[in-house]
């Protein structure tokens, strides 16, 4: 009998997993990857370390607008299955506290080279250097063809919109990309001086002047606004309020272990303790000195202003802005420098059992190019897996 031929686009990690699970069942596999290599942004996730999965996953981990899309694949492919599979491949897993899950070897260079010489090993044919253009002839050559192109997330290791080209040739609907995981732009010209500082702090997003969302973590000031981990927690949400034109603002709280009296009693007692410290000199112990120098800039006092002068008016003053700095958001950094991307191919046309197209017969897709967008802390890559194992459960079948 002749062998069944799939046809993979894309050589990431939903492509990758697709490909090893169809060899693995006798499918001849053809892997086409636009790259020079297969795996770019598996190479440089989690900072090298590759959060590669997370023990605890669930639809509400994801963003989608059809939310329950997920569900079947998580619960097909979850954690349990992704590790055994791991353990078959000798990729071992150390799970964190947390959930958050890497390879033991805390290096994600680990995860992309025994992905690919188990796929080598199987048997499967990796094109590098190939983009494709022609979905119609590709289908038309083998008996499934696997859309694994992923987003337009980070175009630099081969984020693009290609995915959603072919989805809209045979007559899917896209729900608007936009990038997430993704620092934010803020209008402030005091933003710019304090660049380079680091500090960890509470980010609370504010949409239309209502709290929506609010994350604790690093926080990093750049020369177009702000970084960080408890800034890309909540820019998915901010990125999407910005899609929808809404107000789009943030509070920084740099001192959450505070509140305004206890932080405005401290700067009065430093006031009296220190009579000729200048205020710059008594914010300096509580955050860094270019954060001071904003908070004063910010404040129109300047960094010599002598502690004597210091009254519980301009302490609660200073305490308030310490805990409730307000930055308005103009924009996200945009999908280059986005991890990920949400959005994309809708997943009501598409079945969740089996992730093939239900336009398009022998028509599959996988990843991050459908409309589903996980969280920070490997859920990303949960979900390439497990749609790339039932695409591939799928084309095996028959
Ligand atoms: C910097 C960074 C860090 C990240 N860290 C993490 C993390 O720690 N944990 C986590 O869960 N997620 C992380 N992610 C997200 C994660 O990498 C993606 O969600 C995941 O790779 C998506 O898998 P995919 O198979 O859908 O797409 P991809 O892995 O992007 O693969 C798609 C592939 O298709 C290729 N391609 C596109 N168009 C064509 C074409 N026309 N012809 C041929 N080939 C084509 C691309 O070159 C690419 O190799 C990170 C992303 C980035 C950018």
């Amino acid at each position: 009998m002749k062998k069944k031929k799939v046809a993979i686009i894309g050589g990431g990690a939903s492509g990758l997993l697709c490909a090893i699970f169809c060899a693995k069942s006798g499918v001849d596999v053809d892997i086409f990857e636009q790259n020079s290599k297969c795996a770019k942004k598996i190479l440089v996730s989690g900072n090298g370390r590759c959060n590669i999965t997370n023990r605890d996953l669930s639809r509400d981990d994801y963003f989608s607008q059809n939310p329950s899309f997920v569900e079947y694949a998580l619960k097909e492919f979850g954690f349990s299955e992704f590790k055994k599979f791991c353990e078959s491949i000798g990729l071992l897993l150390d799970v964190k506290d947390d959930g958050r899950t890497y390879p033991l070897s805390n290096e994600a260079k680990s995860v992309a080279s025994i992905l690919l010489s188990h796929a080598t090993s199987l048997g499967i044919t990796i094109h590098t250097d190939k983009k494709i253009t022609d979905i119609k002839k590709l289908l038309s050559e083998y008996n499934s063809v696997v859309i694994a192109t992923g987003s337009e997330a980070a175009s630099h290791l081969g984020g693009n919109r290609d995915g959603l080209a072919f989805a809209e040739f045979f007559g899917h609907n896209i729900i608007p990309t936009y990038p997430s995981l993704v620092q934010l732009h803020l209008n402030s010209s005091i933003v710019k001086k304090m660049s380079g500082t680091k500090t960890e702090g509470e980010v609370t997003l504010l949409i239309n002047n209502k709290k929506e969302a609010t994350s604790s973590g690093d926080i990093l000031f750049t020369d177009y606004g702000i970084s960080g981990f408890a800034v890309l927690d909540i820019s998915q949400r901010a990125s999407v309020a910005l899609m929808e034109e809404a107000h789009v603002s943030l509070s920084i709280n740099l001192l959450p272990a505070f509140n305004a009296q206890k932080l405005s009693n401290h700067i009065n007692k430093m006031a009296e303790i220190g009579p000729k410290m200048t205020i710059f000199e008594i914010l300096i112990g509580l955050v860094p000195s270019k954060l001071a120098s904003g908070i004063l800039e910010e404040l129109k006092l300047p960094a010599s202003f002598c502690s004597k002068n210091i009254d519980i008016k301009v302490s609660k003053k200073i305490a308030n802005q310490l805990l409730n700095w307000r930055f308005e958001v103009t924009d996200t950094h945009g999908f280059r420098h986005g991890e990920v991307a949400g959005g994309g191919v809708d997943t009501t046309e598409i079945n969740p059992k089996t992730f093939e197209s239900l336009k398009q017969k022998n028509l599959y897709f996988c990843g991050e190019v459908l409309d589903v967008v996980g969280r920070r802390g490997g859920y990303n890559f949960a979900f390439a897996w497990a749609s790339g194992y039932l695409a591939a459960k799928d084309i095996s079948k028959s």
